[in-house]
């Protein structure tokens, strides 16, 4: 199993021109991560050092889940502070990136399985911001969202996202965000600041990372079947999807990079994986 240190030795690689541009789930746990600094979004950055410059960056939020698929087709996203019983600091974040309507028309042109839909509601959700902001903390790279469309099931969502390999090759960063094991009604509220995870939380972060290695993709599609972990850790999909999207963009030959294998406050992983 490879790590984000076994990818920096030869990082060079990343950067050329001729591969596609890699692919992203990452773990993005609580909103208060957009505003502090620590493990988890120092090494987000180490990230973005990694790879090549985006053209775009296209990502897929846990937190706008939809009826049918849309993308934001705006020139300025807003910043949206989509929680509820957080500091007002973080309420006053904007995170002001250009959008790309363009390229949501193209990825529209893209998608053959279904019918996506331009939005000019919505924006960046703290699924995006929380993260860019620590990648690209300049703001100058466009973002767009592509919605979850609740109503599609797991394999839906991994074919539509093989549909949208070619933004790759075009230096589009499509980045996944939600949460492996995310599990809200069983957070260990008195742990809650520390890197601590439920024994079925800690299995099943093993039983993700190992089926991400060996390509196993026909049972992380099937999830459900993994077990009863596996239902505590995806008691509902939402955090789930956006990691089908990456593994929906893998190509055969590419590499999972793991990187942020935390367990959080119990029920929650940061785990986070890197394809190249
Ligand atoms: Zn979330």
């Amino acid at each position: 199993m490879m790590t984000l240190s076994d990818l920096q030795k030869f990082a060079g690689g990343l950067k050329s021109q001729d591969k596609p541009m890699p692919v992203l789930f990452i773990g993005h746990g609580s909103p208060m991560n957009g505003i502090v600094q620590n493990e988890f979004s120092d090494t987000w950055k180490s990230v973005a050092g990694l790879l090549p410059v985006p053209q775009a960056i296209l990502v897929v939020s846990a937190h706008w889940l939809t009826e049918g698929t849309k993308i934001t087709a705006m020139d300025f996203p807003p910043t949206i502070h989509d929680f509820g019983g957080f500091p007002p600091a973080l309420y006053q974040v904007k995170y002001p990136v250009p959008g790309a309507p363009d390229l949501a028309r193209e990825t529209v042109a893209l998608v053959q399985s279904t019918h996506v839909g331009l939005a000019h509601e919505w924006g960046l959700d703290h699924g995006a911001w929380t993260v860019l902001r620590h990648m690209y903390p300049d703001a100058s790279v466009p973002v767009l969202q592509l919605s979850i469309d609740y109503s599609l099931g797991a394999k839906g969502h991994y074919d539509l996202a093989r549909e949208l390999g070619a933004l790759r090759k075009k230096g589009v960063l499509i980045l996944g965000s939600g949460n492996m094991v995310h599990n809200l009604r069983l957070i260990a509220f008195d742990r809650i600041e520390e890197n601590f995870g439920f024994d079925w939380a800690a299995d099943m972060n093993e039983v993700f990372k190992a089926r991400i290695d060996s390509h196993d993709h026909r049972s992380l599609i099937e999830y459900e079947r993994l077990g009863p972990a596996a239902r505590l850790a995806v008691p509902t999909p939402d955090h789930y999807f956006p990691l089908l999207y990456a593994l929906g963009l893998q190509g055969r030959t590419e590499t999972p990079y793991f990187f942020n294998d935390s367990l959080v406050a119990g029920s929650l992983t940061m785990t986070s994986v890197l394809f190249a």
